[in-house]
């Protein structure tokens, strides 16, 4: 189901329109409002008259989370505290969380563009949602939670953790949907088995996963693990929260919802505009935000954009799965992997279980790589040589999918701590070494 269609099969040309028009406001808007926007165009000798097509955006500066940090908590919101009406923050995965503010409006905006999302992963009205994402400080929980009330479906808001009481719900108020956070999903399903619940009998059919990167090869397994349709969701806190993309049911790319947040794709290194189909950072511009407008933000997650038409209807410019942050990247021996990469290796692999960590250290002048991966009970009570078998196996494949070396760890089953929220895949102990 379509939840706007108007605003989601707009033609090309009518989005472009509405693009600039609201392109042009909110660059005045940001300049009128905000000082930190107004001092940063001046630097630059840009004014929000400069503003004539699409693609002047790029004489805008960019917007980073330092920016952010130098402004905590409110210095970049738009409006006086009387017109905000709630306050989150990022998760602080990587340091300080970022604050943002919604006016009622932007309540408003965040509730429709998630229930798009919703709809988009299967549900309608008569859907009912086991919202497995936190409450709290983090978007998670209330975005979904807004929009599920939006689009006029049930939603049971039973927040992250207490996974058997999870199940019990699940069971009981027959959920149709589960958010969650990948990682936790695949908690779910591990859980339920121990417990001898068949999660195939029970009506569960979608799922709405999103908040951290994972691998299509990952999706696979939990579509298998949970049966359900497991589709990617997307979105920052910075940007709205979740709700700025979402795959559809043809589940080959998330549809941006870009009449509010308009993308763009730039060499992280040279800042320059990519082209359709390149693998860059992607930058948002918020186009109808009023609490805490941002103008070119460097989300610093890697993807492509593909604006080819998706046969669900939807026209709304695609991104690709995010492969990972440019934080999370690694530069093992000169080539570039991201944690997703080697998961999607991992998750083929045959007596491997989908748990894993990858630790990072500084070997004179190398960064080596550890993969430790857990093992099925199956195969840990087997022979040695079994177990030999798979780490040489483990290794094998990542050399020739990867092209790099690592050491591999097999652990014991449930040894790798699980996750209710964002899993840790990357341990890095380079710092701690004094390496960087
Ligand atoms: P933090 O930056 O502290 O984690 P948020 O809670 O706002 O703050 O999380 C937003 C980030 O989470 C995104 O920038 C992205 O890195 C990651 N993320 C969110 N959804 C996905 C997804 N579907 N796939 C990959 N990464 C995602
Ligand atoms: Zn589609």
């Amino acid at each position: 189901m379509i939840y706007d269609k108007k605003a989601e099969t707009m033609k090309d040309s009518a989005r472009k329109k509405l693009q600039l028009s609201r392109l042009k406001d909110i660059v005045s808007y940001c300049y009128d409002k905000v000082d930190f926007y107004r001092k940063k165009m001046d630097a630059v000798g840009v004014k929000p008259s400069h503003i004539k097509k699409l693609t002047d955006i790029e004489k805008l500066p960019f917007t980073t989370k330092i920016d952010l940090r130098d402004n905590y908590p409110f210095g970049l919101f738009a409006v006086p505290m009387r017109d905000i009406v709630r306050i989150h923050a990022s998760s602080g995965t990587t340091g300080k969380p970022t604050v943002v503010g919604y006016t009622k409006h932007d309540i408003v905006t965040w509730s429709e563009v998630m229930a798009r999302t919703l709809a988009c992963c299967g549900a309608t009205q008569d859907t009912v949602i086991q919202n497995a994402y936190g409450y709290g400080l983090f978007t998670g929980g209330l975005g979904v939670h807004y929009g599920a009330e939006r689009l006029g479906a049930t939603v049971i808001p039973v927040s992250v953790g207490n996974t058997p009481r999870q199940l019990m719900l699940m069971e009981d108020f027959k959920a149709d949907l589960l958010c969650s956070t990948p990682s936790y999903a695949l908690h779910i399903a591990e859980v339920a088995k121990e417990k001898g619940i068949d999660l195939k009998k029970l009506p569960l059919k979608f799922g709405a996963f999103g908040a951290e990167p994972w691998s299509n090869e990952m999706r696979k397994e939990i579509e298998a693990r949970l049966n359900v349709r497991a589709n990617d969701i997307f979105g920052l806190s910075e940007v709205i929260g979740p709700g700025v993309s979402s795959e559809c049911e043809v589940q080959k790319g998330l549809h941006i919802f870009d009449d509010h947040f308009l993308p763009e794709i730039i060499d992280p290194n040279t800042f320059k505009p990519l082209p359709y189909g390149k693998d860059g950072e992607l930058v948002f511009t918020t186009l109808t935000k009023e609490g805490f407008p941002v103008l070119r933000y460097r989300t610093k997650d890697i993807t492509s954009l593909d604006p080819t038409p998706c046969a669900c209807g939807r026209t709304h410019v695609r991104m690709q799965r995010i492969s990972g942050r440019t934080d999370d990247m690694l530069i093992i021996r000169g080539v570039n992997v991201f944690p997703s990469q080697i998961e999607s290796v991992l998750v083929q692999i045959e007596g491997a279980e989908p748990h894993y960590q990858i630790i990072v250290r500084r070997e004179g002048a190398l960064d080596e790589l550890e993969v430790q991966v857990e093992v099925n009970e199956k195969l840990f009570s087997d022979e040695v040589r079994k177990l030999e078998a798979l780490e040489k196996k483990i290794v094998t494949e990542i050399e020739s999918v990867l092209g790099i070396t690592v050491r591999v760890k097999l652990i014991e089953p449930k040894g790798i701590k699980r996750s209710e929220g964002k899993a840790q895949r990357v341990i890095d102990m380079r710092k701690e070494q004094g390496a960087k």
